[in-house]
């Protein structure tokens, strides 16, 4: 048996038995793809049939409202995969009369989606042949090829995208690509893979050569950015003021507190408050602190709690809100936390 004759017949019998798995409606298919780019498959599913219950096709989410559709993705965070998904939708029903594009290079096209998805939803929902190289791709490949490139590269990516290629069984592009993809995830794992019973372990380079904890290799050089946030939470007869987010910046979209960034941990809330005129009844607290970790950066978040005398202006983009009305709101998950701990 040839490469993909063994790896499809390793996933007929081992694959995991997931909601998407089966399936030919492209838009499904895209939906559990983005859910699963920053998701872990267990935490993925609920939202994948949440997401299918508010929108359970193409139309009603480019007909929703953008907020509604950030609500719905609450809690997964990268809302940017959320708008983006809106944003294709709208762009399919105006392009594409409605119907998922059929074609690679156009399904390449719609906003939020790279040559991974493109492959991923291209193959299961269309056979097209094209190689959707992940994460746990890169690692299989790399252990049973003997790459010793680094994948964090786009080179390497490229390289590995030629030899899935050059294996794809052209009448079974889809259930190949997924068998690729399930072969890292449950098999040919990061740490512990299981190779005594692989159906490649007389082929693969890592484990004849004694490599299988060397590969692949990934060295990886991120900037992570410390950012330091400083909630203000107006309280004053029930009422508290939030403001959406704009810019290109993380949460755009997302509702929040008021908000002083700072370049470091200092802030004096007693001098800002003064500074700006606000007068409190009691000397603010600090309600509520963390840190959250992004991709890129790490968000060092303070929530302060401050009893007024009476509500500021609100600036633009600002709104009054009762505190019982903050929950239906989208906020980003440590927001989430902090009115979780309001007394409301
Ligand atoms: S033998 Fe081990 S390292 Fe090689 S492909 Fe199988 S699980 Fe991965």
């Amino acid at each position: 048996m040839n490469f993909a004759d063994i790896l499809l017949a390793w996933f007929d019998e081992n694959h995991r038995d997931l909601p998407w798995r089966g399936e030919s409606d492209p838009y499904k298919i895209w939906v559990s793809e983005i859910i699963l780019q920053q998701t872990r498959v267990v935490q993925g599913i609920a939202y994948y049939h949440n997401f299918l219950a508010h929108f359970p096709d193409i139309k009603t989410l480019a007909n929703a409202a953008e907020d509604d559709v950030l609500k719905v993705w609450q809690g997964l965070g990268y809302y940017s995969r959320a708008r983006n998904m809106h944003a294709a939708a709208q762009s399919i029903m105006e392009n594409h009369n409605g119907k998922f594009p059929h074609n690679y290079q156009e399904i390449r096209k719609l906003k939020g989606i790279g040559d991974y998805t493109a492959a991923a939803i291209g193959s299961i929902a269309f056979n097209l042949p094209y190689p959707a190289v992940d994460g746990n791709v890169l690692r299989f490949i790399s252990r049973h090829f003997g790459i010793f490139d680094n994948i964090a590269l786009n080179s390497t990516r490229k390289k590995i995208e030629g030899i899935c290629t050059k294996h794809l069984p052209p009448k079974h592009a889809g259930r190949y690509n997924q068998a690729l993809m399930e072969m890292g995830a449950i098999q040919c794992t990061p740490h512990n893979p299981q190779c005594e019973n692989c159906p490649f372990a007389e082929s693969c380079y890592a484990r004849q050569h004694l490599q299988v904890t060397v590969l692949p290799i990934k060295e990886q050089q991120i900037h992570i950015k410390d950012r330091f946030f400083n909630y203000l939470i107006y309280l004053y007869e029930n009422q508290t003021i939030i403001q959406q987010r704009t810019g290109n910046d993380i949460w755009k979209g997302l509702f929040e507190f008021p908000l002083v960034e700072t370049e470091n941990d200092t802030f004096n809330i007693d001098d800002y408050l003064s500074k700006n005129g606000i007068a409190t009844v009691e000397k603010p607290t600090l309600g509520f602190q963390k840190r959250h970790v992004l991709t890129h950066q790490n968000i060092h978040a303070k929530f302060w709690l401050i009893p007024l005398l009476k509500m500021p202006e609100t600036g633009k983009s600002q709104q009054f809100v009762n505190l019982t009305q903050l929950k239906d709101f989208a906020v980003a998950k440590i927001t989430q936390e902090a009115i979780g701990l309001l007394d409301c």
